[in-house]
């Protein structure tokens, strides 16, 4: 089968041929639909030698939808052709936090060097997938998989940093989204159909400005003074109840250090390395910095209600396997409006 791999630090990936994989017992093979590219892969790709963890060659794509191919030994109740998207932070199953659905942050996975699809197991960006266990499938029913692949980790990773602000954000307080990318734009419809906060988008692109606003910001600037200024006079002097950093830069996370307001919480999803300096002297009163990773099965599955409901959608520009290469060139640009999907 075909499949784009990451297969030298520093170069860029390519299509190759590699063996369809087989089924062992407890897998399942999925014919893949669609497959999300998402800034966390480039961020990879970029690290030098003594930080890549990821083995390689490495099949990229932590973002999978596909069709029940076939199953091993011990696998039950699934049905060939039916359509799932991919739980991709795979975790053990059995620690304790696992127990409580949070396989995301599982206790045991990098011990036992289970890793997820696309980050150290082979990913979706191929025309077939293994998958090590059932459970790492939820039922896409109806919905298109190319536009819905992206709910998997565009999707749930907002969700999943946004629900634990969620009692936070009643009427009257603010939400701050940075970096309407992939991520930021349904972080910015999520805020909107589960909170009546305000919502402030900020992005360094003016397109990326112009896709907030139509996806349900109520305002959007281009981080910097002018944007803290402007911040300040819309909610009173108080501040960001919460601010969700899809950057996490440096410069990033010192902006949210400066408008986030007394008891108000910042989100560090960007992986750019930027930290928040909590205390007494760097931040408000209270104000407190948490930095989420991925998401729930469960969460996944509300956030699949949420896409079948109408309240999200992804915006996507499709991309064929053979043309994989150019969306990575374009997610590097910054010029994706959204999420480019690859459709094998
Ligand atoms: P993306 O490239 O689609 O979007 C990033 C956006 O940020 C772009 O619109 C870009 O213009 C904007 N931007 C970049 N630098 C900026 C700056 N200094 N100020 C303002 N705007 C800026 O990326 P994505 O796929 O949405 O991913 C966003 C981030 O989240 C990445 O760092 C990614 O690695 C990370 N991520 C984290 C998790 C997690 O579990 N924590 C999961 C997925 C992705
Ligand atoms: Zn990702």
């Amino acid at each position: 089968m075909r499949a784009l791999q990451y297969r030298a630090v520093g170069a860029a990936p390519e299509v190759v041929e590699v063996e369809t994989p087989v089924p062992g017992p407890g897998q399942v093979l999925l014919r893949v639909t669609a497959a999300g590219v998402c800034h966390s892969d480039q961020f990879i790709m970029d690290l030098p030698e003594d930080q890549y963890i990821y083995g390689l060659p490495l099949t990229l794509g932590h973002e999978g939808a596909g069709v029940v191919e076939s199953w091993g030994d011990g696998v039950k109740g699934l049905t060939v052709g039916e359509p799932m998207l991919v739980y991709g932070p795979w975790g053990c199953g059995r620690c304790y936090t696992c127990a409580q659905g949070k396989e995301n942050y599982c206790e045991v996975a990098a011990e036992l060097e289970i890793r997820p699809p696309g980050l150290g197991a082979p990913g979706a960006m191929a025309e077939y997938l293994l998958i090590d266990d059932p459970r790492h499938l939820v039922p896409l029913g109806d919905l298109d998989p190319v536009a819905s692949v992206s709910l998997t980790d565009a999707g749930l990773t907002p969700y999943h940093a946004i629900k634990q602000s969620l009692p936070t954000l009643v009427p009257g307080s603010t939400a701050v989204v940075i970096g309407v990318g992939g991520l930021g734009h349904v972080a910015i419809q999520i805020l909107r159909t589960l909170t009546a906060s305000t919502i402030i988008a900020l992005d360094q692109s003016e397109p990326k400005l112009d896709l907030a606003l139509e996806v349900g910001a109520d305002q959007a600037f281009v981080p910097g003074e002018e944007a803290e200024r402007q911040i300040r006079a819309l909610t009173g002097g108080r501040g960001a109840t919460a601010v969700f950093d899809f950057v996490g830069a440096p410069a990033t996370t010192a902006f949210a250090s400066q408008v986030v307001s007394v008891g108000g919480e910042i989100a560090i999803v960007g992986v750019g390395v930027g930290t928040v300096d909590v205390g007494f002297f760097s931040t408000p009163w209270d104000a407190a910095a948490r930095a989420p990773y991925w998401g729930s099965r469960s969460e996944l599955m509300e956030v699949v209600q949420l896409a079948r409901a109408g309240k999200i959608s992804v915006e996507i520009e499709t991309f064929s396997l053979s043309d994989a290469p150019v969306a990575y060139e374009r997610l590097r640009a910054g010029t994706i409006r959204g999420r480019a999907v690859i459709v094998p």
